[in-house]
């Protein structure tokens, strides 16, 4: 494993972590903000689900390239987003989706 996938799946395993702590569970149906438990609970699965696939990519060995091209995501932007998918040039065409 190399130093930026060990470095990552760190990062990632805190996250996973976070965001398990995060998830308001079943019950109730508004948060305090009236913002329905629902959205929250679908945001944080979400999220779950990216650092999930991030984790299996470094298991895989293919952790740091692009899904879409194919290129290097580079070193800063995995630091800053462990979980990205796409290099910035990607997911600056595809904005709903990175
Ligand atoms: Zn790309």
């Amino acid at each position: 494993m190399s130093r930026i996938d060990s470095e990552a799946r760190s990062l990632l395993l805190d996250r996973r972590e976070a965001l398990r702590r995060a998830h308001p569970g079943d019950g109730g149906s508004l948060l305090s903000d009236g913002i329905p438990v629902a959205v929250v609970a679908d945001q944080v699965a979400r999220e779950l689900a990216e650092v999930d696939a991030a984790l299996s990519r470094i298991a895989a060995g293919s952790y740091g390239a692009c899904s879409s091209c194919g290129g290097p995501l580079g070193l800063q932007r995995l630091r800053a987003m462990p979980e990205a998918r796409f290099c910035l040039g990607c997911s600056g065409r595809r904005p709903a989706d990175d």
